[in-house]
């Protein structure tokens, strides 16, 4: 422990980064939940699918809107079965990462069903898009040492799961842009219905003043604001006006570098940061 600590470098003299990050999950999670077996309900299929359909692209015009590229983290299945969305992305200039073929959670995979599903996610994205991508998201932001070093061995230049630092860092070798629970729009706003609920949906406006409060108060530290959004849950009406409201103030300030996550990755990995902020993902053995 040194109490000399670094402090992040931005290009071009910008104070803090903010990233617009979007999981575009649609029914990959329930689709993984009922694999053993799937019920003949739709109800909670619909709400997912309003993603595809409409939040989206409600999502996209915002963005456009407001002269931002967001990097978008798709499952295989959703890309496979809604193709023209990776496509519609990269068209539209946004960065397109992986997010599992089946929105796989960690905890419940193995090594092998992850890797399988990392391979055949990525000959996906080349097929539809002509290029590899840049990073992945883990489901659930979860990981393991191991499934770091899998991205690694593929060339992916970074991941975007983990919360050990406010700004990017290195953890075994690969790139890590950190997310936060705190920007993410599920722990607020997701609401299944049928009894599945622990609490109902935040009143957006109370979002909005929340990630505004995280984004000016982690501008002093130099954070990155990476805010995390689902196209099922974010594009209805309501959010989409807060979100526009928080893109609004924060784009009004001249201080906070707007990028992708790639871009943000990239800019790490030849700035003065690199090296700097490294870390081993060290798993303790038990204590018995
Ligand atoms: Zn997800």
């Amino acid at each position: 422990m040194t109490l000399d600590r670094p402090s992040y470098v931005w290009p071009g003299g910008k104070r803090s980064a903010a990233c617009f990050s979007v999981d575009v999950d649609a029914e990959a999670p329930y689709l993984w939940q009922h694999r053993a077996a799937m019920p003949d309900t739709i109800g909670a299929l619909e709400q997912r699918r309003f993603g595809p359909r409409e939040g989206l692209w409600r999502l996209t015009d915002l963005l456009e809107r407001h002269g931002i590229r967001g990097s978008f983290y798709v499952p295989g299945v959703v890309a496979e079965t809604y193709p023209d969305i990776l496509p519609e992305l990269c068209r539209r200039g946004h960065e397109v990462g992986l997010h599992g073929w089946l929105h796989e959670l960690v905890a419940d995979t193995t090594q092998a069903d992850f890797v399988r599903a990392l391979d055949r996610a990525l000959a996906l994205f080349e097929a539809q898009t002509g290029q590899a991508p840049a990073g992945f998201r883990s489901p659930a932001w979860e990981m393991t040492p191991a499934m770091l070093a899998a991205l690694r061995e593929r060339g992916l230049r970074y991941d975007s799961s983990l919360m050990g630092y406010e700004h990017p860092y290195e953890i075994d070798g690969i790139t890590e842009i950190p997310v936060h629970w705190s920007v993410d729009d599920a722990i607020y706003f997701k609401f299944l219905g049928g009894g599945a609920d622990k609490w109902p949906p935040v009143a957006p406006l109370h979002v909005g003043e929340a990630w505004l409060h995280e984004w000016r108060s982690g501008s002093a530290y130099g954070s990155l604001f990476m805010v995390t959004v689902h196209p099922w849950i974010s594009g209805r009406a309501g959010r989409i006006a807060m979100l526009d409201h928080v893109l609004e103030t924060i784009t009004g300030d001249a201080a906070t570098w707007w990028a992708t996550a790639a871009e943000i990755a990239d800019w790490h990995a030849r700035s003065p940061n690199a090296g700097r902020f490294l870390v081993a993902a060290t798993v303790p053995t038990g204590a018995a």
